[in-house]
């Protein structure tokens, strides 16, 4: 069965489970490959600069020279979203190192051909669906992240071996994700979102071996034109165990409130009035343009296309 997105692929635009990598490719050898993701709500890009922005710290902190430009990376992402038709989505764009040279298995990655593809996917939610409103559980999982001494955590990377064994740790503990402290025992970051704590009127937010997220900065703004003071700061699991509100942000979901940390409630156990804010202002922000590129704005083919008759 066809599944649904669309893939940007060998400079093509193709069926997104025709898009095949080689076994002998770096990104899957190597993790050699770095991404980012970019969502839209009916056909209108959230902070697509921003994202095109982190999207270009990472690939050159890592050395890779993606065979497009800034300019067709937008286009390829419009056109990915206009003619997989889904009008709530996520795009991902990565740029890999791609095979060194003459095809080989190893090599001077100096001597490898760059590449990038690109592919578009239903919006997602990071916690259930259903969380959104009622709120999540987080875990504190035992394993930690690695430090960005040794991964640069602000490089959006597929080295996810820290965050995959704290989602089966969370799961096993039915919850809906972990939480993982730094290895020198602060809060850093979950897989796909960072977590927030409300303190009066302090939002807290690590600031250490974590993704700065685009809607970490989003909750910033929002932050200070609602009268809070966002902080980036040390945070320790007691922290969050004894926090009163907790959130979390994401592209995948936006403000999420979480309502549960380990076995206890977060507060009352009933999502936050100051998450519930953040939320709504989120969304109907988002919903009115703010930050936003219309698909449409970026599209070649609407150009080319024949209107329907
Ligand atoms: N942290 C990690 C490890 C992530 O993968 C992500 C996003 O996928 C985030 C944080 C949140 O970043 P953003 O708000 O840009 O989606």
């Amino acid at each position: 069965m066809a599944m649904p997105g669309m893939a940007y692929f060998e400079g093509r635009y193709v069926p997104i489970q025709d898009a095949k990598l080689s076994i002998l490719e770096p990104a899957i050898t190597k993790s050699d490959i770095v991404f980012d993701v970019v969502s839209t709500w009916d056909r209108v890009f959230f902070r697509l600069e921003d994202h095109l922005d982190r999207f270009e710290n990472s690939y050159k902190h890592v050395k890779i020279k993606p065979p497009v430009s800034r300019d067709e990376m937008r286009t390829i992402s419009a056109e990915l979203v206009d003619r997989s038709g889904l009008d709530n989505s996520c795009v991902y764009m990565c740029a890999t190192r791609g095979l060194y040279a003459g095809g080989a298995a190893f090599g001077d990655p100096r001597n490898a051909v760059n590449g990038f593809y690109a592919y578009v996917v239903p919006y997602y939610w990071v916690i259930p669906k259903e969380h959104a409103e009622t709120g999540g559980h987080l875990w504190i999982a035992s394993v930690r992240r690695a430090p960005s001494e040794a991964i640069n955590q602000k490089v959006k990377n597929f080295n996810r071996m820290d965050l995959t064994a704290g989602q089966f740790e969370a799961l096993e503990h039915g919850a809906d994700a972990p939480i993982l402290l730094s290895t020198t025992g602060k809060l850093t970051e979950g897989p796909g979102f960072n977590v927030w704590i409300v303190r009066g009127k302090k939002l807290l937010t690590p600031g250490k071996d974590l993704l700065e997220g685009v809607t970490r900065k989003t909750v910033f703004e929002l932050a200070q034109e609602s009268g809070f003071e966002p902080v980036a700061t040390e945070l320790t699991a007691d922290d969050l165990l004894e926090a009163k509100e907790v959130f979390i942000s994401s592209t995948a979901g936006g403000v999420l409130p979480i309502t549960r940390v380990n076995d206890q409630a977060v507060g009352n156990g009933a999502p936050g009035i100051t998450t519930g804010q953040l939320q709504k202002r989120y969304w109907e922000k988002r919903k009115r343009g703010w930050h936003g590129t219309p698909v449409d704005s970026l599209l070649v083919s609407r150009r080319e296309k024949v209107p329907a008759e």
